[in-house]
């Protein structure tokens, strides 16, 4: 099974996703984890893609398609949940037509749907792992340890594009343009919403009712 999460900055489908890797297995794949991946190991993806991601703008199509397809391909065997990918109509149509070549699909596509300001609020509250991308919140899902990820022990960091400025423009890009894929896969008849305004465990259920788990 695949399934991707749309939703913007702060609806958590990062969080959701592992959700997901526990109940079904699925593996998760972020973009935005891969690109500051590739940053901080500086291949040459991460050189091009770095100004982009710092201003908060897209990173050019290409770049994105080329870097998701190749772990998909590496990763899929039981399955992935996209978080993240795909944000434009280009980048949608790649993956129908790579997931088509290599005998798979997408099964359901979730759509974790929150009011700004309630985005604006969570994003300000976010932490990072070091380690693996794991996310936590000071406000909503907390640490045991401040500072620390539960699950690996690594350091919790902020988002270097996780500042007002970086947040509102990246929001707007969402609300403007990303949000424009739900009529493709409405069209498709595979889009669920899902009220992503809720506490996160009954997020998780209502994920889990529409996969079937
Ligand atoms: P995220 O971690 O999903 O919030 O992504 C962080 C940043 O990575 C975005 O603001 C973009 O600069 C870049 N990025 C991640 N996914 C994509 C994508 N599918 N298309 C273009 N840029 C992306």
């Amino acid at each position: 099974m695949n399934i991707i999460m749309i939703g913007a900055q702060g609806s958590g489908k990062g969080t959701q996703a592992e959700a997901l890797e526990r109940a079904k297995g699925l593996q998760p794949c972020a973009s935005g984890d891969l690109l500051r991946e590739h940053m901080a190991t500086g291949t040459p993806l991460g050189m091009e893609a770095r100004p982009y991601y710092e201003r908060g703008d897209l990173v050019p199509d290409g770049l994105v398609i080329q870097m998701i397809l190749d772990y998909i391909r590496e990763h899929s065997s039981h399955g992935i949940t996209l978080d993240g990918f795909p944000r434009t109509t280009p980048q949608a149509n790649a993956l129908d037509e790579a997931l088509r070549r290599m005998g798979q699909r997408i099964d359901h596509v979730l759509y974790l749907e929150a009011p700004r300001a309630l985005l604006l609020d969570r994003l300000g509250g976010r932490y990072i792992c070091r380690a693996h991308g794991h996310v936590w919140n000071i406000k909503t899902k907390k640490p045991q340890q401040p500072g620390i990820c539960d699950y690996d022990g690594s350091e919790l960091y902020q988002r270097s594009d996780d500042t007002p400025e970086k947040i509102a423009h990246r929001l707007d890009i969402f609300f403007n343009d990303t949000i424009k894929l739900l009529d493709f896969y409405s069209a498709q008849g595979k889009l669920t919403r899902i009220d992503a305004a809720q506490p996160i465990e009954v997020v998780t259920k209502a994920v889990l009712a529409t996969v079937g788990g």
